[in-house]
């Protein structure tokens, strides 16, 4: 069985990034993992690809699948009828094949799954100083100041309300690769298989 890896933070810390290198690192080592790709109600982004950044459906089909009890978690993360799920039978046949799962999910979603499987879920928090984040905010040149300051308060909040993460990690500017492998090896050293410390 594999380990449930949970990614949550606020946007703008890198956390995609992060992501990115970890499974990079996992591919480097010879190691399996599989990265869920949520269902989602809310419209792509320029960029964003069906079936690769998120699976897109509408409100019903979001709905047909909640009350079918396809998900394993789903939040409301705007509180604005956006909806996000994470579809449970990848997840579940990615684990009982010896695949470690990587969520990116919110802290509603984290709670969810810790609740569901508590034995092998382990969040990471990613992080960066308010400072760094006001100034990658606003480097992308596309917010107006409002939104700027919404999504820092925002963020805020996120940061502190993470202290049910065992792990927080403090993604710096470039230091994507070392964020990643400090993930890795809290999750070699820690819940590897010579050191089984999970409940
Ligand atoms: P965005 O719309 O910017 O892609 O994501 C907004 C937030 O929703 C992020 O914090 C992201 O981690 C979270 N999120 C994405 N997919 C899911 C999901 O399936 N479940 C939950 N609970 N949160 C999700």
């Amino acid at each position: 069985m594999g380990k449930l890896i949970v990614v949550s933070g606020p946007s703008g810390v890198g956390k995609g990034k992060v992501i990115e290198e970890l499974i990079k690192i996992y591919g480097e080592e010879g190691k399996k993992i599989f990265l869920s790709v949520s269902d989602t109600t809310r419209a792509p982004r320029s960029g964003e690809i069906d079936h690769v950044h998120y699976n897109f459906i509408t409100q019903d089909e979001f709905k047909k699948n909640y009350e079918n009890g396809n998900y394993l978690e789903s939040n409301d993360y705007s509180g604005n009828r956006q909806l996000y799920g994470t579809p449970l039978m990848p997840v579940k046949e990615h684990l009982e094949n010896g695949y470690d799962v990587l969520l990116d999910i919110d802290i509603n979603g984290f709670k969810q799954v810790l609740n569901k499987y508590p034995n092998n879920t382990i969040g990471f928090f990613i992080t960066v100083d308010f400072e760094t984040l006001e100034n990658r905010l606003r480097g992308r040149g596309t917010e107006t100041e409002e939104k700027i300051q919404s999504r820092l308060a925002t963020a805020r909040k996120e940061v502190a309300a993470s202290t049910i993460y065992p792990h927080k990690i403090v993604n710096e500017d470039n230091k994507v690769r070392e964020s990643a492998m400090e993930i890795y090896e809290i999750l070699e050293n820690q819940y590897g298989e010579k050191t089984p410390c999970l409940k």
